[in-house]
């Protein structure tokens, strides 16, 4: 069987003796010695002001709302995984869906401005399988506005925009460590932000509005990351240099192998060092998909519709018109991709796909 993702696991015996390390201090979460270490690597890895680590990437989400009393109307992509607008939602305010560039796939920047109103807050945006948003217009737009701007980067670990970390933009970033992602620690995550004083915010919203023992300084949640998540992130960490790599020769494959076949597929917008996160084809229409979906299926090769359905088409958000969005998310499907994606694999995989069409 052939899966869309493979999460990467670290040689046992590494982990195990990192896990040692809590289980001498007898400290298994509530910000332990492992916690720390992991946030030191991370900031340093990725070139990173601020991050907080937590115990998925979708409590940030939630938290940058709350630390940013975003209320009333936020502008979104409807083409992200659903933890994008389900955060909006969940934390009291109205998603308003903006519809996407059609080739980078990221919220249309040139449609932002006709979607403001006076009950809007903020953009809340997806760096969609790790391509940049239009970074420069968004913050434009919302300096113009006075909007809060919070990047979903679930998918962007090790990308970086002009030369620095992807999550340096925006008001606060986030990002997944989830199994599925490009790095992990099973289930994980963190937010970043430049700015000191919603640094303060975001931290203490993490641990229940703690400022002491006793005192608390406004509400909170539980997001905090506990050792065992650290100690795999920590186990990982050192092989994410080499993962890239194995992930760029599976990418450059596909790349060639669809070069003159007609497919649409991702078009990274420019000074971007990407991170191989995806690799979404686009179909000319969804029967073509569902097709090529059937032949692999049979052959026991499990890509993904990620992302579908349009977000904007959820039950529980008012009707909106996203043409583009709807239309990519009914014909996308993501092959396979990760680092040891074995080469006669990857070569079945595009043969049959060549042939379905
Ligand atoms: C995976 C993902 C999330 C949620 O992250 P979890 O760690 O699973 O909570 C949020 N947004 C996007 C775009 C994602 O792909």
């Amino acid at each position: 069987m052939i899966p869309v993702t493979k999460t990467f696991l670290p040689p046992q015996d590494q982990y195990q003796a990192i896990l040692k390390l809590a289980w001498d201090s007898g400290w298994i979460t509530n910000r332990g010695i492992l916690v720390n270490e992991l946030e030191a690597k991370l900031k340093d890895y990725l070139k990173v002001k601020h991050i907080i680590a937590t115990t998925n990437g979708t409590l940030p989400l939630q938290i940058a709302i709350k630390a940013l009393k975003l209320t009333g109307e936020i502008i979104t992509t409807p083409f992200s995984y659903v933890a994008t607008t389900s955060s909006i939602v969940w934390e009291g305010c109205t998603p308003v869906f903006v519809d996407i560039h059609p080739d980078y796939l990221t919220i249309d920047d040139t449609k932002i401005e006709a979607a403001i109103t006076p009950k809007t807050s903020a953009i809340l945006a997806t760096h969609v399988y790790g391509n940049p948003c239009a970074i420069e217009a968004i913050d434009t737009i919302a300096k113009k506005h006075s909007l809060s701007v919070i990047y979903d980067a679930a998918h962007c670990f090790g990308v970086t925009y002009k030369g620095q970390s992807i999550f340096n933009y925006g008001d606060v970033s986030t990002c997944s460590f989830h199994a599925t992602k490009v790095f992990h620690t099973g289930e994980g995550g963190a937010m970043f932000t430049h700015d000191r004083s919603l640094l303060n915010t975001l931290f203490y919203h993490h641990n229940f509005g703690h400022k002491g023992e006793e005192t608390f300084q406004g509400i909170g949640i539980n997001a905090k990351m506990s050792e065992p998540q650290a100690a795999m992130g920590l186990a990982v960490l050192p092989y994410m240099d080499n993962l890239l790599k194995q992930r760029q020769q599976v990418v450059d494959r596909y790349n060639k192998a669809f070069m003159f076949t007609g497919l649409q597929t991702l078009s990274i917008r420019e000074d971007v060092q990407w991170n191989y996160s995806y690799y979404p084809i686009i179909f000319e229409d969804e029967g073509q998909l569902l097709k090529v979906l059937e032949i692999l299926h049979k052959a026991y090769i499990y890509p993904r519709r990620y992302f579908y359905p349009s977000l904007h088409t959820l039950n529980y958000v008012e009707k909106s018109v996203c043409p583009i969005s709807e239309s990519i998310a009914s014909r996308v499907l993501c092959l396979p991709l990760y680092p040891d994606l074995k080469q006669d694999d990857q070569e079945r995989i595009i043969k049959l796909l060549k042939e379905a069409l």
